[in-house]
């Protein structure tokens, strides 16, 4: 079990972040247009994060049919938001969206369609494996959001991959909280234990549309899915 949990995060991390340049670099290059603001890294890492967030509704979405588990429900509902705030910041940049067929488990990017279909035949096979793959979905958004955060300048878009971030350690918090109250110490797949422990640790972090950075870019970033269901607690969405 250990050996195979090893392996498989090796197989899934070793060159993840990096395999949405290509394509995205495709699209780049016919979108220059004297609106776009972003730089090609930027312009790859938004478009793959758009993605990724689709990785994480969409297992989500299915571990929920599979195991009728209410928390993949509540927190396909949050990625969907998170998916949603990359998809105006790629809009915004004029730059195309790759999510071309929302349909679950359809992906532009090749290598993100394999790991949606290895999450997913993990998750299948009992509920606690299940709980770890969702845990592991957020550890792989932390770190990618981190990484998109240390190599953009770009104001805007690190607000919102914050934000993001923020929401990918409460849903790590809950994904976390449920596998200990089975009686298992969860084990950090990607980051340091150390880095899951404080984050597992520590308070669930509060949405707040008024936070630093948000102001003047933020209407509408949540603000305009008043008829979508959630259950994330109202005025204190937590992304
Ligand atoms: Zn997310
Ligand atoms: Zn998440």
């Amino acid at each position: 079990m250990k050996i195979k949990r090893a392996l498989f995060t090796l197989f899934v991390s070793s060159s993840l972040f990096a395999c949405g340049a290509s394509t995205a670099n495709n699209y780049n290059a016919n979108q220059r247009s004297a609106n776009q603001s972003l730089n090609s890294a930027d312009a790859s890492a938004l478009t793959f994060m758009r993605e990724e967030e689709k990785i994480a509704r969409d297992v989500y979405i299915s571990l929920y049919q599979r195991w009728g588990n209410n928390v993949f429900n509540k927190i396909s509902s949050s990625e969907q938001r998170h998916m949603d705030a990359l998809a105006r910041q790629l809009q915004s940049n004029n730059l195309p969206d790759p999510v071309v067929n929302n349909s679950v488990g359809i992906f532009t990017n090749t290598k993100l369609a394999g790991l949606y279909q290895n999450l997913l035949y993990k998750g299948q096979r009992s509920e606690k494996e299940a709980l770890h793959v969702a845990a592991y979905i957020e550890e792989l958004d932390i770190q990618d959001l981190q990484k998109a955060i240390t190599k953009s300048r770009n104001s805007a878009l690190n607000a919102t991959y914050e934000r993001l971030m923020r929401g990918s350690r409460n849903h790590l918090r809950a994904f976390v909280r449920q596998i200990e109250n089975q009686g298992i110490t969860y084990q950090a797949q990607l980051m340091s234990q150390s880095e899951v422990n404080s984050i597992v640790n520590s308070a669930r972090e509060r949405g707040n549309r008024g936070q630093r950075g948000n102001r003047g870019q933020g209407r509408g970033m949540g603000m305009g899915h008043g008829g979508r269901g959630n259950g994330m607690g109202r005025g204190n969405r937590a992304w």
